[in-house]
C-alpha cells in the first residue's frame, strides 16, 4: 500500500468510481513574533521608473549617473511567478506588483498573466493588483485586463498641471495620467484608487482639488503621509501633514463619516462622504488616510516584499532583505524555499513606525534603509 506523506492531504472524487488524489496539504500561515500572519506579498518588478518624485527618486541622486541594476540580477517572470506561487501555498492571499514603476517593465502584462493562474489550497481567491504611477497606463489598460487586473492603484499628488509637474519631476503632464486613469476605467478595472502624497511646502493645496475631482466618480483617493523611507528623500516631520489634519480639511468642504475597515490589516483609515442627513452616501464613495507616521499600524502588518533582484524584505524601513532568487538559481525546491520564508516570517519583529518617534534622528541617519523605488509602496 502506498505511504502517504504527512504533508499530503487525499481529496476523494464522488460517483461510481471514487478516485483519490493526492494534494498538497493547505499549509496555515506563518506567524511572526508578535503575532501577525502572512498574508500580502508586494513585488517589485523592477527598481527603474521614469519619474523622479522628490520624495522617492530625487533627481541629484538618480541622475543619469546612478546605477540601476543589471539585468541579470532581475527576477525573470518565471522566477517571480514562482515565488509568488511558493508565498501563495505559505498563506499569502494578496499580490500587488509595484516597483519603480511597474509598467516600464517590457510585458508586464505576461507576468500579470502568470500570476491569475496562481492557485490557493482549496481554490481560495488571490487577489492580485498594481501600484503605478500612471503615465502610460492609457496604452496600458486594454492589455492588463486581457491578461486578468482588476483592481489598481494609481498615484496621483496633483491635479494642478504645473504642482503635478514640479512634483514628477519630469515635466509629465497630468491630463495623460488622468486619461490613463479613465482608460483603467473603460476596462472595467474595480476599485481603482488614487495615492497622494503630501509634502506640506508642495502640494497640500491640492488635497481638495483631488478630492472635487474624484468624489462621485467611484474612485477612492487616499492620501499619504510622507514617510522617512530611503536614505535619500531629505525627510522632516515638517513636512509630514498628518492624516486627520487632511481630514479637517476635507471636512470644511465634504462632511465626512468614519468608515469601518474592509479587512483585517487594512493600511488606509476610511472616510466616507455624508449625505444631507450625516449618513455615509456610498454613490458619493469615500477618501482615505494611510497614517504611516502619526498613526503607525505596525501591529496590523502582514506584509512581506519581494524586490526585483528577489529578495524579501518583512519592513519597508529594513536594512536586510532574504535571498530567495539565489535559492532558486541554485536549484532549491518550492518545500525548501518555503520552509525559508517560514523561518524568516517566523522570526520577524519590525515595527519600525511604531518606533520612528522614540529614535533620534542620528540613529534614524545612521540606519542604511532600502529606498523605496528600490522595494515598492
Ligand atoms: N511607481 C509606482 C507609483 O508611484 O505608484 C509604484 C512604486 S511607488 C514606490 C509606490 C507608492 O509609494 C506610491 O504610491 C508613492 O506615492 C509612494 N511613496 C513613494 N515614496 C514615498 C514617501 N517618501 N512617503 C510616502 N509614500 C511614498
Ligand atoms: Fe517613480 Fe513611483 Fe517613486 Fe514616483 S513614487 S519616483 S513614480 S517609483
Ligand atoms: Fe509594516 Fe514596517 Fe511599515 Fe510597520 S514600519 S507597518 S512593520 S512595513
Amino acid at each position: 500500500m502506498a505511504r502517504m506523506s504527512e504533508s499530503m492531504t487525499t481529496v476523494e472524487t464522488a460517483g461510481d468510481n471514487p478516485t483519490i488524489t493526492l494534494r498538497p496539504k493547505p499549509r496555515s500561515a506563518p506567524i511572526d513574533k508578535l503575532g501577525r500572519k502572512l498574508h500580502d506579498l508586494r513585488i517589485s518588478v523592477t527598481d527603474r521608473c521614469n519619474f523622479r518624485c522628490k520624495y522617492c527618486m530625487p533627481k541629484e541622486i538618480f541622475g543619469a549617473a546612478y546605477k540601476f541594476m543589471p539585468r541579470e540580477m532581475v527576477m525573470s517572470f518565471e522566477e517571480i511567478a514562482r515565488a509568488a506561487n511558493i508565498f501563495v501555498q505559505l498563506g499569502v492571499r494578496k499580490l500587488r506588483l509595484t516597483g519603480g514603476e511597474p509598467l516600464v517593465r517590457k510585458g508586464v502584462e505576461e507576468l500579470v498573466e502568470r500570476l491569475t493562474a496562481i492557485r490557493a489550497p482549496n481554490d481560495e481567491p488571490v487577489d492580485i493588483a498594481m501600484t503605478t504611477n500612471g503615465s502610460i497606463l492609457d496604452k496600458k489598460a486594454k492589455a492588463l485586463a486581457k491578461a486578468g487586473l482588476k483592481r489598481i492603484t494609481v498615484h496621483l499628488d496633483a491635479i494642478d498641471d504645473t504642482i503635478f509637474k514640479f512634483m514628477n519631476d519630469v515635466d509629465w503632464p497630468v491630463a495623460k495620467v488622468l486619461a490613463g486613469i479613465e482608460a483603467a476605467r473603460a476596462e472595467g478595472m474595480h476599485p481603482i484608487k488614487v495615492n497622494t502624497v503630501i509634502k506640506r511646502s508642495n502640494n497640500v493645496g491640492e488635497i481638495l482639488p483631488v478630492v472635487r475631482h474624484f468624489r462621485g466618480t467611484g474612485i477612492t483617493p487616499r492620501f499619504i503621509e510622507f514617510m522617512d523611507v530611503g536614505n535619500t528623500n531629505g525627510w522632516s516631520m515638517e513636512e509630514v501633514v498628518p492624516g486627520d489634519e487632511v481630514i479637517s480639511i476635507i471636512q470644511k468642504e465634504f462632511p465626512l463619516v468614519r468608515l469601518d475597515p474592509t479587512s483585517a490589516g487594512e493600511t488606509a483609515q476610511r472616510w466616507g462622504f455624508a449625505d444631507s442627513n450625516g449618513n455615509w452616501d456610498p454613490k458619493l464613495g469615500e477618501v482615505g488616510v494611510i497614517c504611516s507616521v502619526t498613526h503607525p499600524f505596525c501591529s496590523q502588518c502582514n506584509r512581506a516584499r519581494l524586490s526585483s533582484d528577489g529578495r524579501v524584505y518583512l519592513c519597508l524601513f529594513a536594512t536586510t532583505g532574504y535571498d530567495v532568487r539565489m535559492m532558486m538559481r541554485q536549484g532549491a525546491s518550492d518545500e525548501e524555499i518555503k520552509a525559508k520564508i517560514e523561518s524568516f516570517w517566523s522570526a520577524r519583529t519590525d515595527r519600525y513606525s511604531e518606533l520612528r518617534s522614540s529614535l533620534t534622528p542620528e540613529i534614524r541617519a545612521r540606519r542604511h534603509k532600502i529606498e523605496m523605488s528600490y522595494i515598492g509602496g
